[in-house]
């Protein structure tokens, strides 16, 4: 056979994979800079769910989205745009088109929780000549990346008369910061040489530093957990008791970075899954109206397994499709919820592991993400021999495919390590579980739960295309 023939078939029969960067045409080249200054914005105005929360409804009320909750009881036929949100922590946003329990909605489902370390409800003590407030960790955290860096506290208090109290501590340059100690090397060798990882940090040692000045004299008893009391008292009128009803997360207080002497990446705390937050409310404010219903959901609770009224496995997704089916006067009998819910279309929006340089083996190369090659579909996820997976059929997954290539978008495919290596989940499954189709979608990440999780710019931008281009399917 002669070259030319060879190379015909070459690029005929093998599977193409370019990197962003190549793909892109100069226009849109441009945008990809530009699109992430927004995004890392984004980042450190949503460091917790309730912030991200705020933020999407925000967004979403500049473009003329209405509270669904004051349009209900009545047909609106030109009502369209309609927001809701649960508990301050989870959010629905949805354009509706025509016949949604015959045609059901595209829907794109990412997370707005991230791990991180919650104070306990009894927080405040004293140790030494300290005031120190004790943490419960949130999600898959590596305990060694929260020492001895600087956090902030982000939450909300419930007061005993009621009173509501939103804090954030440690995000502006004048702020006071928090810090969780760690051992010197010097001291470490004969504590820590010989024991493994989950014994060398543990749980109940992730204690923050809050404070060193004393109450009064050196007769007073507790005198530095009565300064930091008192301290709280003066400027939020918060008691101890306080924190039984608080939900006050410790973050990293660093922002959203620029990595490399390009810029080309983004370093950040949150980015899973605040990147697929980002990137699908922005595809879904720029999507114009069409024939079909579109939808984004903001979970919360993900990380812990999705579970709680606010989660994934909560009833939030059927009470708001049966609300937008009141005002678009159709039946909300249950029949009509379950077809509008199964008729659907759904991406799981979530990320993937990047293919680390200095860990590669945990992958198997062939089928793992790689940085910069574009929006990562992830057929399955689960452990072992794919159990808890919710493994996306061959008919979605072709679908997705052809819409993608059909758009140009720059996709790859990845699965979360060697078989056997660990794994993990995602919303998928529970969606899943209304009979629609799902698929998992995101870009993927270096350091992912790590406090400085590394995307690419090209993959970041890359995912609204897809998004975009997903929102646009009238089928
Ligand atoms: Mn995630
Ligand atoms: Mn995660």
């Amino acid at each position: 056979m002669n070259k030319t023939r060879i190379k015909k078939i070459r690029e005929t029969l093998l599977k193409k994979q370019p990197l962003v960067f190549d793909a892109l045409d100069k226009k849109d080249q441009d945008q990809v800079f530009p699109f992430c200054e927004k995004y890392k914005a984004f980042l450190d105005q949503s460091k917790t769910e309730r912030e991200a929360a705020r933020q999407i409804i925000d967004a979403a009320k500049q473009k003329g989205f209405v509270d669904i909750d004051t349009v209900l009881g009545k047909t609106h036929k030109n009502i369209k745009k309609v927001y809701k949100i649960f508990q301050g922590r989870c959010v629905a946003l949805a354009v509706l088109g025509k016949k949604l329990s015959g045609r059901g909605a595209n829907i794109i489902a990412s997370h707005i929780d991230s791990p991180r370390l919650d104070l306990k409800q009894n927080p405040i003590y004293e140790d030494l000549s300290m005031g120190l407030m004790k943490t419960h960790y949130y999600g898959g955290i590596r305990k060694y990346h929260w020492l001895a860096l600087p956090l902030a506290l982000h939450g909300t208090i419930i007061k005993s008369n009621n009173e509501r109290v939103d804090i954030t501590i440690g995000e502006h340059p004048s702020d006071p910061v928090f810090t969780i100690t760690d051992l010197l090397p010097h001291l470490a060798g004969k504590t820590q040489a010989n024991k493994n990882i989950s014994e060398v940090f543990e749980g109940e040692k992730l204690n923050l530093v809050v404070g060193s000045l004393p109450l009064g004299g050196k007769d007073e008893k507790d005198r530095f957990k009565l300064g930091v009391l008192n301290c709280l008292f003066d400027q939020y009128g918060i008691t101890e008791e306080d924190f039984v009803s608080a939900e006050i997360e410790a973050v990293p207080s660093e922002k959203a970075r620029d990595v490399g002497f390009d810029r080309s990446l983004i370093g950040a705390y949150g980015q899973d899954d605040r990147v697929c937050a980002f990137t699908s409310l922005e595809a879904f404010l720029d999507s114009e109206p069409s024939e079909k219903t579109i939808m984004a959901l903001f979970f919360d609770k993900e990380e812990i397994g999705s579970e709680g009224s606010s989660g994934a496995k909560s009833n939030f997704l059927e009470d708001f499709m049966s609300d937008l089916l009141l005002i678009s006067g159709e039946n909300t009998d249950n029949r009509s919820l379950r077809k509008a819910l199964i008729h659907s279309s759904c991406l799981s929006a979530d990320v993937n592991a990047a293919m680390d340089p200095d860990f590669k083996d945990v992958h198997e190369a062939m089928n793992a993400a790689k940085l910069g090659f574009g929006i990562c579909i992830t057929k399955f996820t689960g452990v072992g021999g794919k159990s808890g997976a919710s493994d996306a059929g061959s008919e979605f997954v072709g679908k997705i495919r052809q819409i993608f290539n059909h758009n140009h978008i720059v996709w790859q495919t990845g699965e979360l390590g060697k078989i056997d290596q660990g794994g993990g989940g995602t919303v998928a499954k529970f969606l899943a579980k209304f009979g629609m189709n799902v698929l998992d979608c995101g870009p993927s990440l270096l350091s992912m739960h790590s406090p400085f999780e590394i995307s690419s710019k090209a993959d970041v931008y890359m995912t609204y295309l897809g998004y975009k281009a997903f929102y646009k399917d009238n089928d």
